[in-house]
């Protein structure tokens, strides 16, 4: 039992590596959360391997696919299977059962969107699609909200004014945001403003969706029991300034203050 994992394009159709193409010419078949999408596909590159459906909902037909196809190349609708999508429960099911999978690396919509934010994402975190509604999606948005990273979101054009009100909403409309659309398709955007500028720019959204929301910046230390703290602990002179530059306290002031 070998599962190939094979990401394929997010929209423009060359966006695909030779070897995900050798992949998919060679295994015993091709395992497609939306037949319709691969044949399209596969018929650009001539490919003729046979294609059969797999989704969350037929992860029960696995026995029987691998019975008949050691070795099945997983393709999902779109990017790289697991990023938002059935592609890990397959994964899962694979490893449990002591198959190998093998994941190639290839095409996946966060990280142009990433990249093209102009945010500094030498760190970031990765949230896919937010819980649709309840206190998962309040947690879920104060912990984003927290966060010092980052954070990339997938949103559909459904939701997307319902997100980015709520962001506008904890983060305050004047924060930062990206918002790429249809990345590497006829209508791809990247806008880059402030969250209450893009619910004016995408009054009826249409299309795919990646927004990344850089951090708030960090609230400003209570210098007073700071200070308190810092004295307690028994530091003075040299050593209280450092540790008050330390905690964010800007160089100046914690002169000034340690003088005090
Ligand atoms: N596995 C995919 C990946 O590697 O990125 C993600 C699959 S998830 C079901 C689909 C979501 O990915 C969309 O709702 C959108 O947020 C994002 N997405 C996929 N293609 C995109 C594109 N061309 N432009 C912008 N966002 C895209």
């Amino acid at each position: 039992m070998r599962l190939v994992l094979v990401p394929t394009p997010i929209g423009n159709l060359e966006d695909i590596t030779l070897r995900a193409l050798r992949a998919l010419k060679e295994a015993d078949a091709v395992a497609a959360e939306d037949t319709r999408r691969s044949r399209v596909l596969l018929d650009r590159y001539g490919i003729t391997t046979p294609l059969v459906r797999l989704d969350q909902h037929t992860l029960d037909r696995l026995p029987s696919l691998f019975a008949r196809y050691p070795t099945l190349a997983y393709v999902t609708d779109a990017g790289t299977p697991g990023i938002s999508d059935p592609g890990a429960e397959l994964v899962a099911w694979v490893l449990a059962r002591g198959g190998s999978v093998e994941a190639l690396p290839g095409p996946t919509a966060f990280v142009p969107a990433l990249v093209a934010s102009g945010f500094d994402v030498r760190r970031f975190a990765f949230e896919g699609f937010l819980p649709k509604k309840g206190r998962e999606r309040k947690e879920r948005l104060a912990r984003i909200r927290a966060d010092d990273r980052p954070t990339v979101i997938y949103e559909s054009p459904r939701r997307l004014r319902t997100t980015l009100a709520e962001l506008a909403r904890l983060f305050g409309a004047d924060h930062p945001v990206a918002v790429a659309r249809e990345l590497t398709k006829r209508h791809e955007e990247v806008f880059r403003g402030r969250l209450g500028e893009a619910l004016e720019h995408f009054r009826e959204p249409r299309g795919e969706f990646v927004l990344v929301v850089p951090p708030a910046p960090p609230a400003p230390p209570d210098e007073a029991a700071l200070l308190d703290a810092l004295r307690a602990r028994g530091l003075a002179g040299r050593d209280l300034v450092e540790a008050l530059v330390e905690a964010g306290v800007p160089r100046n002031r914690a002169y000034r203050l340690a003088l005090k």
